[in-house]
């Protein structure tokens, strides 16, 4: 029997002598100001927006959600069934039921390190220890930029931009500084708008390709004058390849350069920034998530690029964040070797097939509706749409939130990516609800263009 029963009467307060406190009421909890720093852009910019709202009078249409950039929302892009195995294996092996390395396993570090390496001719090489196992992409960006970042120091983002790094960055105190993505010139960087922004204290620049949301897929010859800009700025890269891979030739044309990684990278098509960028740091960030069209899985990883060892103390960050978060579930580590090496080429391929494919037939669908300016995806899995002022909208934001209104459509608007003028399509959804969708704008943007004066 426990020392002190339930039915004991309760020890008087041991008070000394001195009167006992009044009672209090309880007052509410409050957050620590650190993190009331922490927002959602994106549900901040759709304040206004009630996605529950009844349907006008009459209505039989569904409501079309193609706000979500999730492959798994309607089902039509599972994952492969290797990595189903692989994580079953997993599970069952018994080998993962403990606490991990706080950097992860070595056999996941090593089979990051195998399927990136680009081998003995290329010019990226890859060990275990340059890799850090995260909780998803998401994981390995908060990761790198609070290793990075800090109060008084600047940061340069993209716009458009997928806004969760200014989530991630909130509780760090940096300045964000936005450069330009050009979309008439495939949403290439301005170089010269970076330039501009660069001073003594910039810790870093975040660049995002394929891009989510632009649909873009760069060049190589683009990557390699950002690699000459990043090398003349002195600016440390944080690589966010998180589709690294996911781009195919829009023009039809055949890539010039048949490289050894061609198969699994799409090399001539997609240039990974750790290729193009010689002995320049960077930290490359990569997950499971949308390779493996699987992004609740939560398994991502840092991979650190340094041949100059620049980066000891960096690395060094990385393994007390690492420690701190105590690494991602054990389960999806232990089953990332073979979930790397037993995912066929195949999948890939219909991956891109099918993004390319809708991505075409989307894009010519909404070019024939008078004032919108769609842009053809090369890579990642959205479309970007331009032309929203040639409406009677004062802003994007309008557009969307009439367009839900009216017709049970609901698309996220460019300024969710800090883009007024623009809308973004996802491209995993099904073709058939996407050219649904896009009969209803039709309807939509011949009631609303704007009349010439
Ligand atoms: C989806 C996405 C991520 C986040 O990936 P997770 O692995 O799910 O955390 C990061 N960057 C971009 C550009 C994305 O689109």
């Amino acid at each position: 029997m426990s020392p002190m029963a339930i039915s004991d009467p309760s020890p008087a307060p041991q008070t000394n002598g001195a009167p006992l406190k009044a009672a209090k009421a309880w007052q509410p909890i409050k957050m620590s100001s650190s993190v009331r720093k922490i927002g959602n852009p994106i549900r901040e910019l759709m304040t206004g927006i009630d996605l529950g709202a009844a349907p006008e009078k009459g209505s039989q249409k569904p409501l079309l959600n193609l706000g979500l950039g999730d492959p798994t929302v309607f089902g039509n892009m599972p994952p492969h069934p290797a990595a189903l195995d692989a994580i079953e294996a997993s599970l069952r092996s018994g080998r993962a039921d403990g606490y991990p390395e706080s950097v992860g396993y070595a056999d996941a570090r090593q089979a990051v390190a195998d399927y990136f390496d680009e081998g003995a001719s290329g010019n990226w090489r890859i060990t275990k220890r340059d890799v850090v196992m995260t909780h998803g992409a998401s994981g390995a960006l908060e990761m790198a930029l609070a290793v990075l970042a800090e109060q008084g120091k600047n940061v340069l983002f993209p716009k458009p931009l997928f806004t969760a790094y200014e989530t991630m960055i909130a509780t760090v105190g940096a300045e964000i500084r936005y450069y330009d993505l050009l979309p008439e010139q495939n949403w290439e960087v301005d170089i010269a708008s970076v330039e501009r922004l660069v001073d003594e204290n910039t810790t870093c620049i975040m660049l995002n390709n394929p891009s989510n949301p632009c649909g873009s897929n760069w060049s190589k010859a683009h990557l390699l004058d950002l690699a000459a800009m990043t090398k003349r700025n002195q600016l440390v890269v944080i690589s966010d390849e998180v589709y690294a891979g996911m781009a195919w030739n829009v023009t039809g044309e055949q890539p010039t350069e048949q490289t050894h990684a061609q198969g699994k990278f799409n090399r001539g098509v997609f240039t990974p920034y750790a290729s193009v960028c010689g002995d320049s740091p960077a930290l490359i960030v990569g997950a499971v998530s949308k390779r493996w069209l699987a992004p609740g899985w939560r398994l991502g990883w840092v991979i650190v690029h340094d041949p100059q060892s620049l980066l000891d103390d960096v690395r060094d960050g990385l393994g007390r964040w690492a420690f701190r978060i105590q690494g991602p579930n054990s389960t999806m580590q232990r089953s990332l070797p073979a979930l790397l090496a037993n995912t066929p080429e195949a999948f890939f391929d219909e991956t891109k097939a099918t993004l390319s494919s809708v991505g075409q037939q989307l894009f010519a669908r909404l070019a024939k509706i008078d004032g919108l300016k769609p842009l053809l995806p090369q890579g990642a899995m959205y479309l970007m749409c331009g032309g929203l002022e040639n409406f009677d909208f004062e802003n994007d934001r309008a557009f969307v939130t009439a367009l839900h209104k009216e017709e049970l459509v609901f698309i996220l608007p460019g300024s969710c990516f800090r883009l007024d003028g623009f809308m973004r399509f996802v491209t995993t959804v099904p073709l058939p609800v996407l050219l649904d969708a896009a009969d209803r704008i039709d309807a939509f943007c011949q009631r609303h263009r704007k009349t010439v004066a």
